[in-house]
């Protein structure tokens, strides 16, 4: 059966939205559950999605940007409490394993309250927690590869993009990064490219309200990709299929406009994402 993706969370940045939840996906392989990024509220997009948390094989964390990690452990804690009980790959940038025993700590009256109360499962030998540091293939079972590549998000170093791949598909996520060689190289010919994207002229007005504005600017300018942009990034990499995600900003922007943008320099399909979009 072919690999599908799920949309869970397509807004971009930390403060929750209205219309659209944190960035978040869902890749599923045969009955395999994978999550890319957990920001928040993954767990009750899944939900939503008819996901079955039971399923989860592998959590691929691309950066330590909230938006993007915030809800690491919550999903795990929760898809506990749904009943999964089997060991799952946690994938991300060091410092990953401190990151985990943190949480580790925060959850402990709970985990060990159902332990004891509800006869829960052990839940810490469900946790397979790898630290990534570089690029190349950083997880490997009988049903998918995912491979890993170092992008530009400067301040966070490693920010990684992710390639997943089984005989008949191939799906990249960008994460969040600058238009850079590497994710063309990762995302050489794939079938689906999960791509951020930012418009900067509305970013302009919305940072004018703001006493961090300059600072913010500069770092939105150097980390992310901009609507001229991101066709480009598409076309060099000979995708088939460009998916929009990460919008920055995340509402008042109608579909449209985001589409004309990307189209102007890739001819391929472009779809504009949503949450809980299947593809
Ligand atoms: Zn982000
Ligand atoms: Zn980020």
């Amino acid at each position: 059966m072919a690999m599908k993706l799920i949309l869970l969370g397509t807004a971009g940045g930390p403060a929750p939205k209205r219309s659209r939840s944190a960035p978040a996906n869902a890749v599923l392989a045969g009955d395999a559950l994978y999550i890319v990024d957990c920001g928040n509220g993954v767990a009750r997009q899944a939900a939503l999605a008819g996901l079955d948390l039971r399923s989860l094989r592998g959590v691929f964390i691309t950066h330590h940007h909230s938006d993007h990690n915030v809800d690491t452990g919550t999903l795990l804690q929760l898809a506990w409490t749904a009943g999964l009980d089997r060991s799952v790959a946690i994938a991300g940038p060091p410092p990953l394993g401190a990151m985990m025993r943190a949480f580790r700590e925060f959850a402990e009256v709970d985990i060990r309250t159902r332990i004891a109360d509800e006869g829960r499962p052990d839940f810490d030998r469900m946790l397979d927690v790898r630290e990534i540091a570089q690029g190349g293939t950083i997880y490997r079972d009988d049903g998918v590869s995912v491979r890993a590549a170092v992008v530009t998000h400067p301040p966070l170093v490693p920010s990684f993009a992710l390639r997943f791949d089984t005989p008949d598909r191939s799906i990249v996520f960008s994460g969040d990064t600058a238009p850079c060689d590497a994710l063309v190289d990762l995302a050489r010919g794939a079938d689906v490219l999960v791509h951020e994207v930012m418009h900067a002229e509305a970013i302009g007005e919305i940072l004018q309200r703001l006493s961090n504005a300059g600072r913010l600017r500069d770092h939105l300018m150097a980390s992310h990709t901009r609507l001229d942009e991101v066709g480009a990034v598409a076309a060099r990499a000979g995708v088939r299929t460009l998916v929009l995600n990460h919008f920055v900003p995340s509402e008042g922007i109608a579909d449209e406009v985001w589409r004309a943008g990307a189209a102007r320099d890739f001819p391929g399909e472009i779809i504009v994402g949503s949450d809980l979009m299947v593809l």
